[in-house]
């Protein structure tokens, strides 16, 4: 038989989560009284990259005999509930899998749903239940299916992403795995019914990664009720992590490294609207990049293309990045590396 390697048509995106908590840690002075709250939240945002990771990495050792789609970290609408950690398509059904990194023993609690975890110490924590999750986005990924005139036999699972995860009481109709066990599962899935034609098959995995929407967070100042002023404002050197960049004529210029950044304005307007807010003003901007004149500022807030509303005096620009940009925003942060720091743990 043929054996055709997985497809990984969409990775993970670099998580804006973990930007911002990272952003915001960065601009918080020694002793604040939040930093333990972010950078507790940062190794649990760290984790879950990690465990999806790892699932990824187990699809990626796989042969197939048949063909499949693989999408990580998948948000096909508008609908921010709607986020599948893996998706696994083929031409005869689709397989939606829910990766959870909770540690301690496990109780998939049924009436109410409920997932119950004790640690070590004895206490006890309670979950939204990844079987409702999983439930959600079965359906959601079904009407979705739906709306583009296919039927397809959608397949759940919840994953565990590390084997210290002990489960004392299973789910009783879902199927819980270890991510060395997910491409057995997905292998063991009855290839009868109606199958999708290759055409088909092809422009249907083309639609699902159109339909992507990446998850924008909201700023850390909101979701952690930080003031603003809290912060220290200025521009982060992404080579020395410092800040004061110096704005030169079509660049920026680090006083302590002696780096120069063409788009330093791009990652740190970035950071702006991911710990201090969704919109931001001429004056805004020239406060936060340490710039003073009014028609510098106005230049690049216009170079970014960020929509705005208002006229000139009270223009208000709205947070807005292409896939494009944030690739080239992201392309030499060392986001990926610092997980796989954590992964290895
Ligand atoms: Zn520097």
């Amino acid at each position: 038989m043929m054996e055709v390697s997985t497809i990984q048509i969409k990775n993970r995106d670099d998580s804006l989560k973990l930007a911002g908590l990272i952003a915001a840690q960065g601009r918080l002075s020694a002793g604040h009284p939040m930093l333990p709250v972010l950078s507790a939240k940062q190794s649990a945002v760290e984790a879950g990259i990690a465990g999806e990771e790892r699932v990824a990495q187990a699809l990626r050792k796989t042969s197939f005999s048949f063909d499949n789609h693989i999408f990580h970290d998948l948000s096909p609408s508008s609908d921010d509930r709607f986020q599948m950690d893996t998706n696994c398509l083929t031409p005869w059904y689709g397989v939606v899998l829910e990766v959870k990194n909770i540690s301690g023993v496990l109780e998939f609690k049924e009436n109410p749903p409920q997932l119950i975890s004790t640690k070590e110490d004895g206490h006890q924590y309670g979950y939204e239940s990844p079987v409702v999750q999983l439930q959600r986005n079965c359906e959601f990924f079904t009407e979705w299916l739906w709306n583009h005139n296919i039927q397809l036999p959608i397949y759940g699972a919840v994953v565990l992403a590390y084997p210290k995860q002990i489960v004392k009481t299973a789910p009783t109709h879902t199927k819980l795995l270890f991510p060395n066990l997910v491409p057995p599962y997905i292998k063991s899935i009855s290839q009868q019914g109606k199958k999708l034609d290759p055409h088909t098959f092809h422009w249907l995995s083309a639609e699902l990664l159109k339909s992507h929407q990446r998850f924008i967070p909201r700023p850390i100042s909101e979701a952690y009720t930080i003031p603003l002023g809290d912060f220290q404002t200025g521009v982060r050197c992404m080579a020395c992590d410092r800040i004061g960049m110096i704005k030169l004529p079509r660049t920026w210029l680090c006083p302590f490294c002696k780096t120069t950044d063409p788009l330093a304005h791009q990652r740190n307007l970035l950071e702006w609207f991911l710990v201090y807010k969704r919109t931001i003003t001429n004056r805004e901007c020239r406060e936060f990049l340490h710039v003073d004149d009014i028609y510098t500022a106005n230049r690049i807030l216009k170079s970014m293309n960020f929509p705005s509303k208002g006229t000139y005096r009270d223009r208000v620009y709205l947070m807005s990045f292409s896939e494009e940009s944030l690739m080239t925003i992201f392309k030499g942060s060392n986001q990926s590396s610092k997980i796989r720091r954590h992964f290895r743990k």
